[in-house]
């Protein structure tokens, strides 16, 4: 397989084509962004951490019987996945209130959610990506009514499995975000599961430690991505792959 040219770089991620039409490459970048792009930093070593943690969350959802595009490393930075068509919709589950539902809602910082909650959003930084509902998706055919039936329930396994992956580690899954596409006649996860886009605090002192660290200027922010993938068992250095 070999690689071509860029397809798409986004904030944080830039993605390749490659010879196989069904595969492109994922290669995590140093860059770090939020609120629409407005704050940005390089942070050296977080598109290795990412990638790591991406590659070993995304083994663990497949042996959990949850297909995603994740094919394999490459490299310390970049990954194999299966090439989608990605629908343009963010899937967020929260099992403690944090971020722009506080805002939104009024709801205190830390309250409990039982059962979690789910929200979609539209996947459009121009409009600040906006929360849309079902009735959003089928209007403007983001999404038939099967596929947001399957996002809702892959969301929910997702955080189960996940949920539990992290406590074992103790530490709190808050929140997260993910993206589905389609490929082969059904739908999978795509995207990334990183620190980036998702909320981790310690159990026991709630210390945050994902991008919030970022948006809020509380330093230490690769340092936190690095304790979290120590705690998973993830090995940081990549010793190449067999094939
Ligand atoms: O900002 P908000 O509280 O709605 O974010 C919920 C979760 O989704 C957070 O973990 C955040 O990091 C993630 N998210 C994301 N990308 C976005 C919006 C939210 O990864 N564009």
């Amino acid at each position: 397989m070999q690689i071509l040219g860029e397809l798409y770089s986004g904030k944080a991620k830039t993605v390749l084509e490659t010879s196989d039409p069904d595969r492109l490459v994922l290669q995590f970048r140093d860059d770090t962004s939020a609120f629409d792009g407005e704050k940005r930093e390089q942070l050296a070593r977080k598109g290795m951490v990412n990638n790591l943690t991406n590659a070993f969350v995304m083994s663990h959802l497949e042996r959990a019987g949850i297909a995603t595009h994740f094919d394999r490393l490459l490299s310390d930075t970049d990954s194999v996945v299966k090439r989608l068509d990605m629908i343009p919709v963010e899937c967020v589950v929260r099992n403690i209130a944090a971020g722009s539902i506080c805002k939104r809602l009024g709801v205190e910082d830390g309250m409990d959610l039982a059962p979690p909650t789910f929200e979609f959003f539209l996947k459009n930084d121009a409009l600040h990506d906006p929360m849309i509902n079902e009735y959003h998706i089928r209007s403007f055919d983001w999404a038939s009514d099967d596929e947001v039936a399957v996002m809702k329930r892959l969301s929910f396994e997702v955080n189960d499995v996940l949920k539990q992956l992290f406590l074992d580690a103790g530490i709190l899954l808050v929140d997260f975000k993910l993206e589905f596409g389609r490929f082969g006649g059904g739908l999978m996860l795509g995207d990334e599961f990183t620190a980036d886009g998702c909320r981790l605090w310690d159990q026991k002192t709630r210390e945050r430690l994902d991008k919030d660290r970022f948006r809020q200027g509380l330093g230490g922010v690769v340092e936190a991505y690095e304790a979290v993938a120590a705690r998973l068992g993830i090995e940081l250095g990549f010793a190449g792959n067999a094939d």
